[in-house]
């Protein structure tokens, strides 16, 4: 397919339904002409002169070069199919529709793909990691997919503990993300940042009722019920926990240990997130200055039992959200 023989109004199965004509072709001589319908005005920001394709995004045109859009296979794909003749063209180059994109996606896309530099050394937003990520699922772009998915693990890490306090906000927008767009990895994380926060504080968890699917609400509500009851058997019985190898508690130490377990894990009424109690778990295993206040026998029995909940906790996580 040559630049100047045809627009792609070629679907060739069903990989390729996404893409369809442009319902009013327009010709533009060049990015500063703006259309008769101004609803299909040239983007400045992506309309290269000596672009050779031109995408059609709502309502936006974007020539750019084909070479570049060669590292999504979708269209690596597409480019290698032979389009038949027509004549309608955008400024002299063929045109593809990108139905039910969004522009600010392909921003995103375009950004990693013309200024790579530029994109990596960006402060990365929720928004440019949700667009990165749609864009490159959908057209399998593998580089751009693997940033976000890093960018979206550092967030929601697959290992609870090392989950932190950016994880909070936007954790609904990553749940729904993740599933349109198959990264189930970070699902637990996402979940337990949600079922942290307070829902009558404004925070995220707030609204999570207007992001999520019923089906999630409920996950969320089942994994908060399942915390709630870890909490509630720790503040039962600080001490003692079944299974583990070590409870040992001497009658000297005993209370203070089990006062200190109910002081670590009391809620507070001012922090607009509840019992973080993995958090409090990790910070528990490395308070030496409690710890050493007691003798080596509870020294043992104490850390043993921090661990023992910690990695139960973990293993459990993806149960408690009914993953
Ligand atoms: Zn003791």
């Amino acid at each position: 397919m040559s630049c100047t023989s045809s627009s792609m109004d070629i679907v060739p199965d069903d990989t390729f339904n996404d893409f369809a004509p442009l319902s009013k072709r327009r010709r533009v001589s060049d990015c500063s002409r703006s259309c008769e319908d101004s609803s299909c005005a040239p983007l400045k920001k992506f309309w290269f002169p000596d672009g050779d394709i031109v995408l059609e995004i709502q309502t936006r045109l974007l020539k750019v070069h084909r070479r570049r859009l060669q590292c999504s296979v979708i269209f690596s794909d597409m480019l290698h199919i032979p389009q038949p003749f027509e004549t309608d063209q955008i400024d002299g180059c063929p045109s593809v529709a990108l139905v039910g994109d969004a522009l600010a996606d392909w921003e995103v896309a375009l950004a990693w793909i013309y200024h790579h530099d530029e994109f990596l050394n960006q402060v990365v937003t929720f928004d440019i990691l949700s667009g990165a990520l749609r864009i490159s699922t959908k057209y399998e772009i593998p580089g751009l997919r693997r940033w976000a998915i890093e960018e979206l693990s550092s967030r929601w890490p697959v290992d609870v503990v090392s989950m932190r306090l950016n994880a909070l906000p936007h954790a609904a927008e990553a749940i729904t993300l993740a599933q349109e767009c198959n990264v189930p990895e970070i699902l637990p994380a996402a979940f337990y940042a949600l079922s942290v926060q307070k829902f009558h504080a404004s925070a995220d968890g707030g609204r999570s009722h207007l992001v999520l699917s019923p089906n999630d609400l409920r996950r969320l509500i089942a994994g908060r019920e399942a915390l709630q009851d870890a909490l509630l058997r720790i503040a039962v019985d600080p001490l003692t926990e079944p299974g583990c190898a070590n409870n040992a508690a001497c009658a000297h130490c005993a209370p203070r240990r089990a006062e200190y377990w109910r002081a670590r894990l009391a809620p507070d009424p001012k922090s607009p997130w509840s019992t973080w109690l993995v958090r409090e778990l990790d910070w528990m295993l490395r308070d030496d200055a409690f710890a050493g206040t007691l003798c080596p026998a509870c020294f043992h029995g104490h850390m043993s039992t921090i661990k023992w909940r910690l990695g139960r906790l973990r293993g459990a996580m993806p149960g408690f959200f009914l993953l």
